[in-house]
């Protein structure tokens, strides 16, 4: 299949429920797309192109959606994969960037010895909406000084503009725009 054919493949394989987890969203679940062998093939190769010539040591997920294409990609680049986890749930010592969301604020935690200077990290969630879970999570990965920063989302809300507030240095591709 070529790669209009497959993105429409996983296009149509999203789906949508509307007014969830409030009324107004129309959320993506992704978990059509993990289910079918067929869009979980073209997502893990679809990945893995995209990524394979860059030379990344490590894929970064985030909690929790970015826990599963996260290792799927590592174990497909031969890397090792790190957490980055909600406050409370990695044992060992952390380093935590806050940020602020419609109602309150919120926090991401990573293990301060999970990567290191010589990392060329890839950081991955499913889906990027206004970017600041995201753009927190880059924030906490710079502060252990990649040599390079690479984000992925499944899928982009290009409508919400999310990719605009990240800084220049960080490259960022989704494999579908809705
Ligand atoms: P944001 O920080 O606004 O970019 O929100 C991104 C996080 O919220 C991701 O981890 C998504 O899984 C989740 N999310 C936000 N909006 C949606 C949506 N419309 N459908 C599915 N997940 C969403």
């Amino acid at each position: 299949m070529n790669e209009e054919t497959n993105k429409e493949r996983l296009i149509k394989s999203v789906r949508n429920i509307p007014d969830f987890p409030i009324p107004g969203i129309q959320f993506k679940d992704v978990t059509t797309l993990f289910k079918d062998a067929e869009c979980l093939q073209i997502l893990s190769d679809t990945m893995y192109d995209m990524y394979k010539d860059k030379g990344i040591t490590k894929v970064i997920g985030i909690e929790s959606r970015g826990f599963i294409m996260g290792p799927i990609l590592a174990t497909r680049l031969k890397t090792g994969f790190v957490p980055i986890r909600k406050p409370g749930k990695l044992p060992a010592e952390v380093i935590e960037e806050c940020y602020d969301k419609e109602y309150g604020t919120d926090c991401v935690q990573i293990h301060k010895d999970a990567i290191d200077e010589n990392d060329i990290v890839l950081l991955h969630d499913d889906l990027l909406a206004t970017g600041g879970t995201m753009k927190a999570a880059c924030s906490l990965v710079k502060k252990l000084n990649p040599k390079k920063i690479y984000v992925n989302f499944i899928i982009e809300l290009e409508e919400l503009k999310g990719k605009d507030i990240f800084d220049d240095d960080v490259e960022i591709e989704s494999i579908l725009s809705l």
